[in-house]
Order: C-alpha cells, then structure tokens, then sequence
C-alpha cells in the first residue's frame, strides 16, 4: 500500500513539494558565533528519506523495510541553466520553482516506490494491480504530473480562492464594500493563518511527522557537515534542526512578497473572479520576486536580511521534528553521496 500512501501524502502535503531548500544563501545567524562554512548543498525529506544536492549530482538515500538503506545517485539536470535562463532575473526563479517542484515530486515517488516493496505487492489492491499491469513504470510519471497538478489546485484553492472569497463574504453579510488595498491585507492575514493550520493539521499524521523528522535529520546532517565536523551520528546530533536556508522561509516571503504585489498591482476588472485570476496571474511575479529576495539574503548579513529569514525560522518549529538516531543515519549517507570527490569541485558557493 505503500505507493499509495505517498501518493496521499503528496496530495496532501503541499509542503514537502515546496518546502526544499534548493535555494543557496549564507547561513546567517550561525555563521557569527563559530566556523561554520556556508555551502550549497541542500535537501528535501522523502518517505523514509533523505534526497540531498550537491554541487553536480543527487542522492536519493531510502530506508527500506528490512533495514537496509538503499541510495540513488543521479547527475543532477538543470535545464535553466542548460538554456542560459538563469542570467534573467525574476524569470528564474519561477522557472526554478517548477523545475524544484518536479525534482521534488519525483524523489518522494522513488521514496514511494521503494520504502517498502515487499509489503507492496502483497497488500496491493486489485485495482492498484490493474494499475500496475497496464501502465506499468508509466504509473509513477502519470502520477507525478498529476500530482503536481493537484497540489498547485489545492494551493490556489487554500490559499488564493478561500481568503478573497471569505473577504467578500463578509463584507456581503456586513452589507460594505471593503477597499481592494485592505482586502489585500486581510486576505494575506487569512493566508498565513491558514498555512499555520494546515501545517498543525498535517503534523498530527503519523506519516508526516515521520517525514518531518527526516527534514529535521537533513537540516543537523547539512550543518554538521557546514561546521566541519565528522559526518558521524553523534556530531549530527549536536547540531540544532533549524537552518536559516530552508525551503520554508521561502514559502513565509512568498506570502509576504505576495501581499505587496497584490497591493500594488490592482485587478483591471471589479468583479470577485476576476480579482481571484488576476492574483493568480500575478504569482509567477510574486515566486520570482521572492526567489531573488532569498537568493539576496543569502548573499549580505544586515539586519534586513536577518529579519527575512527570521519567520522562516519560525515555522521549522512546524516542519522540523527531532529525528531518531536511524534517520540521521539515512541522511548521513544521502549527504556523503553527493560530496564532490575531487577538490576541484568546491561545495562552497
Ligand atoms: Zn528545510
């Protein structure tokens, strides 16, 4: 049952598709007190996993169901670099966004595919038989692009349609028309607040935690290895779970960047749908302003920049779990996978 319980979790996790940390930037508060290197290497959690990049090449490290840890190393493909589209500012990083998204989706339906196939193909239904017998290894690129489908549906639906929707609910039922300025703004209230319950709502599964855990494995596993330490599980240990360069403080600026965008770029028609479009029209702007927000803040340490990736910080109070000792293992080898073996090849950016 296993490929379809992360198929589930995809569908439901809006955050593991999102929350990667791809995006390079200097480690910030960190870097001040200790020796620590700041270094390009990053990660997303998988089902009972670990996927790590590093400066040429992924890894993929899955604890299998006997006990095993199976690692999948690939060379890692860009094709924004590839077509020269990482010079255009804005532009790349909504392209690295999807790029991210399809890497990320692709990993967890590995993780999927193989934590525990024994169980697999005996608890399968017969419809995931059926499935299987006529896709074949299709089936996981179907379902990769139909999940990607269905998580960008479910994010608009949260986190676009429902706060404008619910604005103008209330202002239909308190008989006012509210100012697009300030609808904005509650709106973008509503947003965060929703992001926090749905972060609370999916933390209570089990599955979830689990992978939480695992993002909290890769975070201790990047910064052991940052501070030069032995890549051994009781110097990870050590090591906090909270890393300013995580995926999640890009997903905290995209909500900030989103309410400025949103304020002062106003809808060309007044009709609700309308202004729901024109706000989806507008995020590849939003992704793409932020994108260059993170990508800035890695590169300086001011006090605006350390204000950026604060909220960030916050919320891996959320999406960072204290792992067990066999998940840093998992991580552990994902991260020695992906090491340059010649110094030619520096980790550091
Ligand atoms: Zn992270």
């Amino acid at each position: 049952m296993c490929f379809f319980k992360g198929l589930l979790l995809i569908r439901f996790d809006v955050y593991v598709v999102f929350g990667r940390e791809n995006l390079s930037g200097k480690d910030i508060d960190y870097m001040e007190q200790k020796k620590c290197t700041p270094t390009s290497i990053g990660g997303q959690a998988v089902i009972e996993g670990i996927m790590m990049k590093g400066p040429t090449c992924m890894a993929t490290a899955i604890r299998k169901a006997d006990g095993s840890i199976l690692v999948d190393k690939k060379e890692s493909k860009s094709f924004i670099k590839k077509l020269k589209l990482n010079k255009i500012p804005i532009l790349r990083g909504f392209l690295a966004f999807f790029e991210s998204m399809f890497t990320g989706v692709k990993c967890l339906m590995f993780s999927a595919k193989e934590c525990d196939l024994e169980e697999d193909t005996e608890q399968m239904s017969k419809f995931e038989k059926w499935l299987m017998e006529k896709f074949g290894d299709k089936l996981f690129d179907i379902f990769m692009y139909i999940s990607v489908f269905v998580s960008l549906l479910l994010g608009i639906g949260l986190f676009m349609i429902l706060p404008k929707l619910t604005v103008e609910w209330v202002s239909s039922l308190a008989g006012t028309q509210v100012h697009e300025g300030i609808s904005v703004l509650i709106e973008g209230c509503i947003r965060m607040i929703l992001f926090v319950c749905y972060m609370l709502l999916i933390s209570r599964m089990k599955d979830i935690q689990r992978v939480f855990q695992y993002h909290g494995a890769e975070h201790k596993t990047i910064f052991a290895y940052e501070y030069g330490d032995e890549l051994t599980v009781e110097n990870v240990k050590k090591h906090t779970r909270f890393h300013p360069r995580c995926g999640t403080s890009f997903l905290v600026l995209v909500m900030i960047v989103s309410i400025i965008v949103f304020f002062f770029f106003v809808p060309p028609a007044d009709n609700v749908w309308m202004k729901i479009l024109w706000r989806i029209a507008l995020l590849p702007v939003v992704a793409g302003i932020s994108y260059e927000l993170i990508k800035f803040a890695g590169k300086c340490n001011n006090a605006f920049t350390r204000m950026l990736s604060k909220p960030g910080v916050w919320l891996q109070h959320l999406t960072t779990k204290e792992p067990d000792d066999s998940m840093i293992e998992v991580a552990i080898e994902a991260l020695k996978a992906v090491l340059p073996s010649d110094s030619s090849e520096s980790t550091k950016w």
